[in-house]
């Protein structure tokens, strides 16, 4: 899947298992980084989230001066400033950031020194004015540069660390953000090495699971604070941060929620005895770990191992239920995709945040919910999802996302319903916020029936542009990709090096290399036992190698198999000259891609010039025709199209053109409906 793939077709679910890893929570990630640059000693990270917010938290603290080194096992070596006051001339760049904007600009107040903070336009009109107010009170001095209340900032101490009052406590306000309270947890303790500090809330601290967070991260860096209810905080005296030398960031809780719940909608693939998600232990100091008690209530059942946790199915259909889910507002959007599989009516009470996230959440489960067949009333705070009555009640439906990843990680959980009708996720892109790799890792751990998993087949004759159309409509449609001739290519270089001639006699050992094939297929490469050989394939022998072997029939048969296997959730384009006759005869769509040989002669032409190769169009022509005859009439798996293929003469069209036609032909054949009432 790319930013190209503008929609995703998830074909219906069966079954989950295995083990999966998940990204480190987001909200300890950068408050690790943060600690663990003003502590004394070197840190070692591991599981950190990859988002753009830690990239720009790490960039800013190696212009501060850190060491930030990637160790050889994954981990992030963090070697805090210690004894050394930060210096930069350069703006720190923030982003969109509010987890580096907010607790930099209260260390870097403290520690002393002249920077400014700058961020994204957004940036600088997210409110940044409490945490000014109770840092000036301190004795900071910080100057707005642009608007008042908002960054960008400048902190003016260029003669040192500023003289703080600190006789009485310091007074943030808690009613609009915690990230406030948060920056000053995190930024005191540099404050008390002689005297205690307090922190005084004013106003209803909101959002109390994410400073619970900051305060278990403090103490595991040295810095133990006591709290007297939510309104009162106590740095004491003596406090200094100290490296813990390894921390293990626990994999996002939130995004935990979605496998929690795939566990808890199929009976485990055979074979294995549930769905294993590392990196989380019920003791997990992120809120929403509470997922799991509703999902429990629900019926699942979760295991703590020294792993992490294990899902499996209990009760079945799940139980409705009643739930007040103000302390996991992120993680109970996955129980309404539950709810879809409850036995009845399941209420989902003081959600009113909801309609102030990245969309109204409110509206938009409801409208999305009520396209896959449920039933959905809303109100203010409120959410009342009623599923299905009965298989024949589900409905094949493209749901928008609405720029909201939660929206297509929870939907996503409505392909396993019972009526296996695939459901089409709008811009799957969006799950780049919090967790980039969530389809991939999904369908790491689903099962599929074979029947249900759609295949494109493209075929076509030598030069038609068959490779690059299968290529570029897979990443649209976010499917795998077979470029089978790779693997008659693959056979023939593996003969070569093997000794074995490309020739009928040695037809039982060149069957036996193509059966056992080490071959592996990354990230566009193609690997041969480990060694990468994309473009030693392509060779011209290499090319006439694969023709001969490609001949005999004990070579295709043994390709069959792994042929086969391609065929993975969510689906396949799959190129070459039997695809949709001989290995996928059940193929979804099936596209013979031709154009005139004059056509395809001047194609070639172009690309060999691109390559600094001379050659004549009237000659390319020529051999396309020869090559043309002799394939039609091989016996062996004869150029022909299927008989259920569309013919598509691209002669006169684009490239761009060609995969558009080959799209709309896929769109009319899938069940979505094209317009859809809301
Ligand atoms: O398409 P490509 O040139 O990579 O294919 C290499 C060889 O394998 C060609 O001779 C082609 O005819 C043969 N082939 C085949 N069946 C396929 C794919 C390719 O016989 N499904």
């Amino acid at each position: 899947m790319t930013a190209r793939t503008p929609f995703l077709d998830l074909p219906p679910l069966s079954g989950v298992g295995g083990r999966v890893q998940l990204p480190g929570s987001k909200s300890i990630s950068n408050r690790v980084l943060l600690l663990a640059a003003l502590s004394d000693g070197t840190t070692e990270v591991r599981n950190l989230l990859e988002s753009e917010d830690t990239r720009v938290m790490l960039d800013a603290l190696r212009q501060l001066g850190c060491a930030v080194d990637a160790a050889e096992d994954g981990a992030l070596r963090i070697t805090g400033l210690g004894a050394h006051a930060p210096r930069v001339t350069q703006p720190l760049f923030l982003g969109n950031a509010g987890t580096a904007m907010r607790p930099l600009t209260a260390a870097l107040a403290l520690l002393g020194g002249a920077f400014e903070l700058r961020g994204v336009a957004r940036m600088h009109e997210r409110p940044i004015k409490d945490l000014v107010d109770a840092l000036r009170q301190l004795g900071c001095r910080i100057d707005y540069l642009g608007a008042d209340g908002y960054p960008p900032l400048r902190i003016a101490h260029a003669d040192g660390p500023p003289a703080l009052r600190l006789d009485a406590p310091v007074q943030v306000r808690g009613d609009v953000s915690s990230q406030f309270l948060t920056a000053l947890l995190m930024a005191l303790p540099l404050a008390a090495a002689t005297r205690e500090v307090v922190i005084e809330v004013v106003g209803e601290l909101i959002s109390k699971p994410y400073v619970q967070i900051t305060l278990e991260l403090l103490a595991r860096f040295g810095v133990h604070v006591e709290r007297d209810g939510w309104q009162r905080f106590r740095i004491p005296a003596g406090s200094r941060y100290r490296s813990p030398g390894e921390l293990l960031v626990e994999a996002d809780a939130s995004s935990a929620s979605y496998f929690i719940a795939a566990g808890a909608l199929t009976e485990p693939i055979a074979g294995q005895n549930g769905l294993q998600i590392s990196g989380i232990h019920l003791d997990a100091i992120q809120g929403d770990i509470r997922f799991v008690d509703a999902a429990r209530a629900m019926g699942a059942r979760v295991e703590d191992t020294a792993d992490g946790l294990l899902v499996t199915r209990g009760a079945w259909p799940l139980k409705a239920i009643t739930l007040d889910c103000n302390h996991i507002p992120d993680a109970a959007m996955t129980l309404a995709a539950m709810a879809l599989y409850a036995d009845g009516p399941t209420l989902l009470t003081n959600i009113a945040s909801w309609r102030v996230k990245e969309t109204d959440r409110i509206a938009a489960m409801a409208r999305e919910l009520r396209k896959l067949g449920a039933t959905a009333e809303e109100g203010a705070d409120f959410l009342r999802i009623t599923p299905p009555a009965t298989p024949a009640d589900w409905r094949a439906a493209r749901i928008h996302t609405y720029d909201d990843h939660r929206i297509a990680m929870c939907l996503a959980l409505a392909a396993f319903n019972p009526a296996r009708l695939p459901v089409r996720i709008e811009d799957p892109g969006c799950v780049a916020k919090t967790f980039p790799t969530y389809f991939e890792t999904l369908f790491g751990v689903v099962r599929a029936e074979p029947a249900d998993i759609p295949v494109v087949c493209i075929d076509g004759p030598s030069a038609s542009g068959k490779g690059t159309l299968a290529a570029q409509v897979a990443e649209r449609l976010g499917y795998r990709l077979l470029d089978s001739g790779a693997l008659y290519r693959l056979t023939a270089l593996a003969a070569m090096q093997a000794g074995v001639a490309p020739v009928a006699e040695n037809e039982a050992r060149l069957a036996a290399l193509a059966g056992a094939l080490p071959a592996r297929f990354v990230a566009g490469r193609v690997l041969l036992a480990g060694e990468d050989v994309t473009d030693r394939i392509r060779g011209e022998d290499v090319g006439m190698d694969a023709s001969r072997v490609s001949q005999l029939p004990a070579v295709r048969q043994a390709l069959v198999a792994l042929q086969h296997d391609f065929a993975r959730v969510p689906g396949l384009v799959a190129d070459g000259r039997d695809m949709g006759t001989v290995i996928f005869p059940g193929a979804a769509l099936k596209i013979y891609l031709t154009a005139s040989a004059q056509c395809r002669a001047e194609r070639r032409h172009k690309q060999l010039i691109s390559q600094g190769i001379s050659a004549t169009i009237a000659l390319l022509r020529a051999d396309l025709e020869a090559r043309d005859a002799r394939d039609m009439q091989r016996s062996v798996a004869p150029l022909k199209p299927a008989q259920d293929a569309l013919l598509l003469d691209n002669s006169g069209m684009t490239v761009d053109e060609t995969v558009d036609q080959v799209l709309a032909w896929w769109q009319a054949r899938r069940p979505f409906p094209s317009a859809q009432a809301v």
